[in-house]
């Protein structure tokens, strides 16, 4: 796995009949990743059929692939309530009362619902996992049990906010996951994205300082690989013009202080633990908006482990 020297084009026709084409970027594990022209993102070909992805996500994700998603999310809780905040003091800003309904695709384990509801948001979640689906509930919340599609919206309402936290970078048709999204807000409803921010400058930047391959390259689970940028582009061809950017800590910082966390897994999990000392210090010591103020400064740099956008429906 690498970056490619000489320049590659590659075409690719989907399971839908949907064409892809671009620059070859990385090859990693059986997969190409491409600078798409036509999708206007980077992201892995071969693309999965749909029906055997929502298979592998129903059955096997929480399970399998991510055995300690739950337990690491439930020990994070109170650091992720942090940013989850920021967004929906963002959303309130946005939005008049009455209009506090909101929908969670990809809910997972629940925490942003409960976080929502404590705010006083009427809070749905979808998500696909078993096991993600049941700790939600657990926490006193419906969540329809289901893959995200257009037959899903049949039995959904419809929303002020749609929420949708580290969903597009799994799923092998953004575009349309954002348009239906779309459908199910209400006039200038609020569209919140969270994906990881990949190819970011520090991300280059630690490979090239530390000869690191490029290790966010993660397919077949991550198929989408977007930065500012890109997901900007993409909200706007559906028909959504950016309210607001921003990110969270740039864990790269570790690596380029020459901390490779990327093979070592308690070493990853210190670094992690000590970002949230970071957020939890500025919390404490009264610096809430220096926080959202660093964050979004970070964002306009192109800087920062995440690409969050909070776009409004046109
Ligand atoms: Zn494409």
């Amino acid at each position: 796995m690498g970056a490619i020297a000489a320049k590659t084009t590659i075409s690719w026709t989907g399971h839908d009949g949907g064409s892809h084409e671009g620059e070859l970027v990385t090859r990693s594990k059986g997969h190409d990743v491409i600078s798409c022209d036509i999708c206007g993102f980077r992201h892995a070909l071969p693309l999965p059929d749909p029906a055997e992805l929502e298979r592998a996500y129903r059955e096997n994700y929480y399970a399998e692939e991510k055995p300690t998603f739950i337990a690491h999310a439930t020990e994070d809780a109170d650091w992720a309530a942090l940013s989850y905040r920021d967004r929906l003091e963002s959303f309130e800003q946005l939005l008049p009362q009455p209009r506090r309904r909101l929908l969670d695709i990809g809910c997972g384990p629940g925490f942003f619902l409960k976080v929502a509801k404590e705010r006083g948001w009427s809070a749905e979640g979808i998500e696909p996992s078993r096991q993600a689906a049941a700790h939600a509930r657990s926490l006193g919340f419906d969540v329809i049990e289901e893959f995200f599609n257009r037959q899903a919206c049949a039995n959904l309402g419809r929303y002020d906010v749609v929420h949708l936290n580290n969903v597009l970078e799994h799923i092998p048709n953004p575009m349309e996951i954002v348009r239906l999204a779309r459908d199910l807000l209400t006039s200038g409803g609020i569209l919140c994205i969270n994906v990881p921010n990949d190819y970011s400058p520090f991300q280059t930047g630690a490979c090239a300082a530390l000869s690191l391959p490029q290790w966010w390259v993660a397919p077949p689970h991550h198929l989408n690989y977007f930065d500012f940028e890109t997901l900007t582009g993409l909200v706007n061809r559906a028909g959504f013009s950016v309210a607001e950017r921003s990110t969270s800590f740039p864990m790269e910082l570790f690596l380029l202080m020459g901390l490779d966390y990327t093979n070592n897994t308690s070493l990853g999990r210190a670094c992690h633990n000590q970002r949230k000392n970071f957020d939890m210090a500025l919390e404490s010591s009264g610096l809430r908006e220096t926080r959202r103020a660093f964050y979004r400064a970070l964002a306009v740099a192109g800087i920062g482990r995440e690409a969050v956008v909070i776009a409004v429906k046109q």
